[in-house]
């Protein structure tokens, strides 16, 4: 069951293209785009075009569509050619989660330093 997405959710208007992004793929489940503040040469967000707050949460409600977006994350890090890359869930404010629609970043195309900031 999806969650009730905040009117105000902007990643939702991402998918439904009411504030612009820089698509990279889109599939009948799930959406991926560049981020707007790069982190990496490459930084994509793979996101479920339900609403669910967190990645924790969708793979609790919804585990088949988390499995779509864990392996579109790997589609997008073939097409950039990205030999080495990490996957980033930030889960509630404190580990950084400034965006409350389940997402995970795809950062590549440097060196990544273990363990993270
Ligand atoms: P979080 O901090 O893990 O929640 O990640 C949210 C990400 O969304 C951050 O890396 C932001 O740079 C990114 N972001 C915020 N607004 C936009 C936008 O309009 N387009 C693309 N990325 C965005």
């Amino acid at each position: 069951m999806a969650g009730e997405a905040p009117a105000d959710c902007l990643f939702c208007k991402i998918i439904a293209g009411e504030v612009p992004a820089t698509v990279v793929r889109e599939t009948d489940t799930t959406f991926a785009f560049r981020d707007i503040n790069p982190q990496a040469p490459a930084h994509i967000l793979v996101i479920p075009k339900v609403h669910h707050p967190d990645a924790a949460s969708l793979a609790a409600a919804e585990p088949q569509i988390a499995a779509d977006v864990l392996r579109e994350a790997g589609e997008v890090a073939a097409e950039e050619k990205l030999e080495s890359y990490r996957l980033v869930f930030n889960t509630g404010s404190g580990a950084g989660q400034t965006v409350f629609h389940a997402h995970v970043h795809l950062l590549g195309g440097r060196g990544l330093q273990w363990p993270p900031g």
